[in-house]
């Protein structure tokens, strides 16, 4: 006999309409989108020059820039509207990164500014509301040797958490070691870095969207999932044994693929993939950190908890992109006991990114 499917996404007004109740631990999220006006002015600059390198920036933004309501409202503020929804939703902190795809599609020097000015107005508004905001810098991979220092100087100076990356930079990915010198900085720093999604590279876009799955509905798993497993099959983590990246979304199908990463890496791995000196399932148990961003769905979550350890795996909701409060009521009722429910919620957070 088939074994019930659990609890999936809600479907009616009244499951809609669940709110959380109060609980027993802090609940942290951890992939909390913001931007500020001037990257929104920045990138409907953009968008007007049509830029040829940018086919899924424009596919994305294209069709937010001029959407105006509560979505832009909600990503534009880090006060009043942004805490009355923590509240509504029984969220205690939110920690926050700069919305994909960052700064990443612009010139180095348009990057550069960018990022370092949404840093100085995220330390300001987390200097506003310090019981509720923490967050990750921008940086601008464009230029490896300035996203290393500004890491420092956001994490020294502004008290920032980490850094986030919106996946690739210009079709390249972090496996090329032109960028090392961000997980050097990382790893001295013992920071993590948050590869967050976007579109997929320009190499890879066209199939994806031609069927309108550039986005959320799969492109943006497949491109962090391939971009995750690439920096695994460079070594980075031999170069660099402490360095930390946290991935969205449950492990963006990671977790479910272990056993055949394993084996195919030992059985059938390409002739011009490196050496590596562990198993990628260890580099994914020690160098990766997942949170259920965008799936609040048990299966998913305990899966993920279940290879990776209840130690690796961190709440988020993706605000404002996927408020749902209801959501909050599903991932309080998952099947953990207290211990486990309060690290998936707190204690993983605040020991990850030292809150
Ligand atoms: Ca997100």
């Amino acid at each position: 006999m088939a074994h019930p499917l659990p609890p999936t996404i809600p479907r009616t007004t009244d499951e809609y309409a669940q709110r959380p109740g109060p609980a027993p631990y802090r609940r942290i999220a951890t992939e909390e989108a913001w931007m500020t006006p001037e990257l929104f002015h920045a990138y409907r600059e953009l968008l007007a020059r049509r830029p040829a390198d940018e086919p899924g920036f424009i596919s994305m933004w294209g069709r937010f820039i001029d959407l105006g309501g509560v979505l832009l409202d909600r990503l534009l503020d880090v006060d009043a509207m942004r805490i009355a929804d923590m509240d509504a939703a029984g969220i205690d902190v939110q920690l926050l990164l700069l919305t994909a795809p960052g700064v990443q599609v612009f010139a180095a020097d348009t990057a550069i500014a960018l990022a370092a000015d949404s840093n100085d107005q995220l330390a300001a508004a987390i200097r506003r509301h310090p019981t509720r905001l923490a967050g990750l810098a921008a940086i601008a991979p464009q230029d490896p040797v300035a996203a290393a220092r500004e890491l420092e100087r956001a994490v020294t100076r502004l008290g920032l958490k980490g850094a986030v990356i919106n996946s690739h930079t210009k079709g390249e990915y972090l496996d090329d070691p032109r960028f090392w010198v961000i997980f050097e900085a990382a790893e001295a720093l013992d920071v993590p870095i948050y590869i967050h999604p976007r579109t997929p590279a320009p190499a890879m876009l066209q199939p994806f969207l031609q069927r309108g799955m550039d986005r959320a509905l799969m492109g943006f798993g497949v491109e962090v999932a391939l971009h995750t497993l690439a920096i695994i099959t460079s070594g980075a983590f031999d170069r660099f044994p402490r360095l930390k990246i946290v991935i969205g979304h449950a492990g963006e199908g990671l977790p479910y693929w272990l056993y055949r990463l394993d084996y195919m890496q030992q059985h059938n791995r390409a002739k011009f993939m490196p050496e590596l000196r562990h198993l990628p399932s260890d580099y994914l148990r020690e160098n990766i950190y997942v949170t259920n961003s965008g799936v609040p769905w048990a299966p998913a979550i305990t899966l993920a908890q279940s290879v990776l350890g209840v130690d690796r795996v961190l709440y988020a909701m993706d605000y404002p992109y996927q408020y749902q409060p209801c959501e909050v009521a599903m991932v309080d009722a998952l099947p953990l006991d207290d211990a486990d429910k309060r690290r998936f919620f707190q204690g993983n957070a605040e020991r990850l990114f030292r809150l």
